[in-house]
C-alpha cells in the first residue's frame, strides 16, 4: 500500500490472493524463503506511452495507452486490451495480476500481461477508431511479438479494433500472425474464439453444478452487461434449458420475464451497435429500468455477472442472497467487491470467481497462437471441445485445490493456490529474475 497508494483495484486484487495463499506458504516455506510474492506482486515491465489522434472534425486529441508485463514465468505475456475512460494505471495492473494465474489456470504455456487506453470508443466513427488504433499499435509495436508478448481483445476492444491493430503492425513488420490473438478468421483468427468466455463461462458453471448434483435446466438466471461475454453466455445457458432474464449495459437493464431473446441482443449490439434499452421497444414482455441490474429484485437461482469490475457491492449481494440464489459465477473481472464476496461466502452462495470461470477467452487465445504457429485452423467443434476439456479441468483443479486445503467449498481460494503453484514452481526453478 506504501508503493502504490493510490491503487486500489490492484491492491485489492492482490490482497484477495494473498489472503487465499496463507495455508500454501505455511506447506512450502521455499516460496517465503525465495520471496516468490514479492516477485510476483512486482510487474516485471511496466510500459505507458501517449497516443496522439485527430477525431473526424480535425481536432487533435492525446490519450494514455499502458502495457503491462506482468509475468512470464510460464510463456510469454498474454492478456487484453482495454479501451475505456476508466483505464488507468491500477486498472491495467489489477487485470494483469489476475491475468497470471488465470493463464495459468488454464494449463497451457502463457505467462501474465495486459493494456490498454482510456480512449473512449463510445460514440466515435469507425475512421475515428481506426486512426486512434494506428496511433496505439504505432508505439506498442516496439514491445510486442509472437514469444514475447501477445496482446488480444477486451472492453472496447472487439474484431474492429484487432483488425485495425493488426494492420498497423503488419505495415510495420509485415504479415506475423502470432502478433495478437481475436483476429478475424480471414487472416488467422480462431474459429470459436468470439464465443469462448462466454461459453466457457457456462461450462465452468455446469461442471460446478454438476458437483452439486445439480444442473442449469430450468433454472433462471440474471446476465449483466449486453457485450461479447455476456452476449454468448446467454446462448450457452439457453442452449442448457436455462432462462436468463435480464441484460444489462452501464445506462440501464431490461427484465424480459419471457425469457431475453438473443437473436434481438445480437442485433442490437452486434449488427447495430446500439444501446440495450432498444430491446424493450423490440420486444413486449421487456421492460427498460435505468441503474444497475444487481437492484432488481426478483427471484431467481444463478447470478452471472458479465460486464465490469465492481459492479456488485455488499447491498447488492445482500439482495442476490435474499432472492434465492444459490449459485454466481463471474463471466467479467472482478465484478464483486471484496465485501460482497464476503457475503456470498457468509450465506453459502457457491461462488465460482472469474479466474477460473472467464478463463476460456484467452485459453482459446492460446489455441489461436497454437494454430498461428502450425499455419492451420482448427474446426468449430475441434476448438470448442477442447475449450469444454479446459473449462472442465479448472474447476477439478480449483476443487482438488480446495480438498487439498480443506477450505469448505470454496473455489475462490482453490483457484488461486491451483494458478499460483505453477508458477511458484517455474519462479523458484528459474531463480532470482
Ligand atoms: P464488451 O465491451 O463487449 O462489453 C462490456 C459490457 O458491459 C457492455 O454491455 C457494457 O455496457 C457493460 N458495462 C460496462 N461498464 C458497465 C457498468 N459500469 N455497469 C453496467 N454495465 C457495464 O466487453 P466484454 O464482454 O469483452 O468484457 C466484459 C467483462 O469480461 C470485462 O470485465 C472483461 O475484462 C471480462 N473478460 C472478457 C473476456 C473476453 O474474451 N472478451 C475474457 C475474460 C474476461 P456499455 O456499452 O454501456 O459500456
Amino acid at each position: 500500500t506504501t508503493r502504490d497508494p493510490n491503487q486500489s483495484e490492484f491492491q485489492e486484487a492482490v490482497f484477495t490472493v494473498l489472503d487465499s495463499l496463507k495455508p500454501v506458504l505455511k506447506k512450502h516455506p521455499e516460496y517465503v524463503e525465495a520471496n516468490i510474492l514479492g516477485l510476483l506482486v512486482e510487474p516485471e515491465r511496466v510500459i505507458q506511452f501517449r497516443v496522439p489522434w485527430q477525431d473526424d472534425a480535425g481536432k487533435f486529441h492525446v490519450n494514455r495507452g499502458f502495457r503491462v508485463q506482468f509475468n512470464s514465468a510460464i510463456g510469454p505475456y498474454k492478456g487484453g486490451l482495454r479501451l475505456h475512460p476508466s483505464v488507468n494505471l491500477s486498472i491495467v495492473k489489477f487485470l494483469g495480476f489476475e491475468q497470471i494465474l488465470k493463464n495459468s489456470l488454464t494449463g497451457l504455456p502463457i505467462g501474465g500481461g495486459k493494456g490498454g487506453s482510456d480512449f473512449d470508443p463510445k460514440g466515435k466513427s469507425d475512421s475515428e477508431i481506426m486512426r486512434f488504433c494506428q496511433s496505439f499499435m504505432t508505439e506498442l509495436q516496439k514491445f510486442i511479438g509472437p514469444d514475447l508478448d501477445v496482446p488480444a481483445g477486451d472492453i472496447g476492444v472487439g474484431g474492429r479494433e484487432i483488425g485495425y491493430l493488426f494492420g498497423q503492425y503488419k505495415r510495420l513488420n509485415g504479415f506475423q500472425g502470432g502478433i495478437l490473438t481475436g483476429k478475424g478468421l480471414q487472416y488467422g483468427g480462431s474459429l470459436a474464439r468470439t464465443e469462448a468466455t462466454g461459453f466457457g463461462l457456462i461450462y465452468y458453471l455446469n461442471a460446478l453444478l454438476k458437483d452439486q448434483g445439480d444442473t442449469l435446466k430450468g433454472k433462471t438466471v440474471k446476465i449483466s452487461g449486453a457485450g461479447n461475454v455476456a452476449i454468448y453466455a446467454l446462448q450457452k445457458a439457453q442452449e442448457n434449458g436455462a432462462k436468463v432474464v435480464t441484460v444489462s449495459d452501464s445506462n440501464g437493464y431490461v427484465y424480459d420475464s419471457e425469457g431475453i431473446d438473443l437473436a434481438v441482443v445480437k442485433q442490437i449490439k452486434e449488427v447495430e451497435r446500439g444501446r440495450i434499452k432498444e430491446y424493450a421497444q423490440k420486444v413486449k414482455s421487456a421492460k427498460y429500468y435505468e441503474g444497475s441490474v444487481w437492484d432488481l429484485d426478483i427471484d431467481y437461482d444463478i447470478a452471472l455477472p458479465c460486464a465490469t469490475q465492481n459492479e456488485i457491492n455488499k447491498k447488492q449481494a445482500k439482495l442476490i442472497v435474499k432472492d434465492g440464489v444459490k449459485y454466481l459465477a463471474e463471466g467479467a473481472n472482478m465484478p464483486s467487491t471484496s465485501k460482497a464476496i464476503a457475503v456470498y461466502k457468509e450465506n453459502k452462495v457457491i461462488y465460482g470467481p472469474a479466474k477460473a470461470a472467464n478463463a476460456g477467452g484467452v485459453a482459446v487465445s492460446a489455441l489461436e497462437m497454437s494454430q498461428n504457429s502450425e499455419r492451420l485452423s482448427w474446426s468449430f467443434d475441434d476448438v470448442d471441445s477442447q475449450l469444454k476439456d479446459i473449462m472442465e479441468d479448472i474447476y477439478q483443479k480449483s476443487a482438488a485445490a480446495d480438498k487439498e486445503y480443506d477450505l469448505g467449498k470454496d473455489y475462490q481460494a482453490g483457484a488461486n493456490i491451483a494458478g499460483f503453484e505453477k508458477v511458484a514452481k517455474a519462479m523458484l526453478a528459474q531463480g532470482l529474475v
